[in-house]
């Protein structure tokens, strides 16, 4: 790991950078992906899986038969954990419930606010280099609480032109049975423009890489929602002389095996040779994954920033963003009180970041890329949408509509003006 010292706060701007991809060649990749399915739907989706997946597919649809045979593929223990991974999620975002508002502003002057749920969503379900089943649930389960009426998935399927059986087996626990074999760029926007066999839908969930996520900021152009720009992961860990070097390293090294592009972050408030026992861990745990290669690859993308004292080190941080912190201190809950800019935080030496990737109940679907700073991770709120409603009545318009006249004739805005006044005077006031 590129280990800098104490660097001062001019440097902080270059330290916090993500890998760079260069979003016009992005563009470039998905915009005619986009063209091809809007203009020959089916037929292109078929020969874009065809190019990106290795597949040659007759339907896009998956088939009964191969959601009921998900059941039988898997052992028990794998479904007993998704239940279980199923449950917490459901009573983390079923806390999350919005209860109608009601307030009366003036005597006659009654304002509400309700919740309603998008109607249409799409999940999209990485695939490509390891099946995401787990963010089934981080997608399903809020969608299935907040009663969305229509919610389909789109993943890509293996080169034997099968979606993976714990994805099926997810998507059943969260009632979903509409679900497509169509990965990347096409899959987002098979399910902004609809074709013959994929809905349109009004707003598209979950991560990607940088091929989907580069498609959902396209298909946003568009007359289509975006849950949040998700895309490669990124963890931060930040630590004292209390952690625990071996799981900091794996606590690391998870993160790096989700892709080359994936970045780490030490940042420490702990003398040199912490670092070196944490680095012997990284190279000793690192042997021992198969997915090694990737872990190494996005290592070398990744740094450790040292400092002497924990307030620069929590500003660092809040600089950052990261998508995940985890606070490997002795005083977490006094520093994560301080942390204003990050998608999820994990506390104290137990708390790994796998348990909110798979089944403590918090959402993994976070922002990352520093988006942190503006969006919150995905809860329940990102399913529904708030309509306000407001009734007034004759003692409504006897209080309000000297204030309403007034700022309308103020905006030279006679027409609003209008609509107060002729109510107002109806009632003779
Ligand atoms: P993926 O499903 O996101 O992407 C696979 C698809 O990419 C393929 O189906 C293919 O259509 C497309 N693709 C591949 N190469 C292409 C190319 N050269 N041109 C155009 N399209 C191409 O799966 P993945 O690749 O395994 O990536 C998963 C990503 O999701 C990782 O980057 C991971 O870090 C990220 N992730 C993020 C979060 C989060 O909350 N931010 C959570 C989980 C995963």
């Amino acid at each position: 790991m590129n280990v800098i010292y104490n660097p001062n706060r001019s440097q902080w701007q270059e330290l916090t950078q993500r890998p760079v991809f260069d979003v016009t060649e992005l563009f470039s990749v998905v915009s005619p992906i986009f063209k091809a399915v809007s203009e020959r739907g089916d037929d292109a989706l078929k020969e874009l899986e065809l190019q990106f997946d290795k597949v040659s597919l007759q339907t896009l649809r998956v088939g009964d038969d191969e959601i009921n045979e998900a059941d039988s593929l898997l052992d028990t223990n794998l479904k007993d954990a998704i239940n279980k991974a199923y449950d917490n999620i459901y009573a983390f975002h079923d806390a999350q419930r919005f209860e109608q508002i009601e307030v009366e502003t003036m005597p006659g002057v009654k304002c509400v606010q309700k919740a309603v749920p998008v109607e249409k969503v799409g999940l999209y379900i990485p695939g490509g280099t390891a099946p995401l089943f787990s963010t089934v649930l981080m997608l399903g389960v809020p969608a299935k609480i907040a009663g969305c009426k229509q919610v389909i998935v789109c993943t890509p399927p293996s080169c034997e032109g099968k979606v993976n059986p714990a994805i099926l087996y997810a998507a059943k626990c969260c009632g979903i049975t509409e679900i497509f074999k169509i990965g990347g760029a096409q899959a987002i926007a098979a399910m902004s423009v609809g074709t013959a066999s994929v809905p349109k839908v009004d707003k598209i969930f979950g991560p990607g890489n940088q091929y989907v996520m580069a498609a959902k900021q396209l298909a946003a152009l568009s007359n289509v929602a975006i849950d949040m720009p998700a895309g490669p992961s990124e963890v931060e860990v930040l630590v004292d002389d209390t952690c625990v070097p071996a799981f900091v390293a794996a606590d690391l090294l998870s993160q790096a095996e989700h892709g080359p592009d994936s970045q780490v972050v030490l940042v420490s408030t702990t003398d040199n040779d912490v670092v070196k026992l944490i680095e012997e861990e990284l190279e000793h745990q690192l042997n021992e994954l198969p997915r090694k290669d990737f872990a190494a690859k996005a290592l070398r993308n990744s740094r450790c920033v040292l400092f002497d004292n924990m307030q620069d080190a929590i500003d660092f941080t809040n600089e950052y963003a990261p998508e995940h912190l985890i606070i490997a201190a002795e005083d977490y809950n006094d520093i994560a009180n301080q942390i204003t800019h990050a998608g999820s935080v994990f506390l104290g030496n137990y708390s790994c970041e796998s348990a909110g990737d798979y089944a403590s109940g918090t959402n993994h679907t976070l922002p990352t890329k520093a988006w942190a700073k503006a969006y919150s991770g995905l809860c329940l709120d990102s399913f529904i949408r708030k309509i306000t409603f407001q009734e007034i009545t004759e003692e409504g318009v006897k209080n309000l509509a000297g204030i309403v006249e007034t700022m309308a004739e103020a905006e030279c805005l006679d027409a609003h003006k209008n609509a107060m006044k002729f109510r107002r005077k109806s009632l003779n006031i």
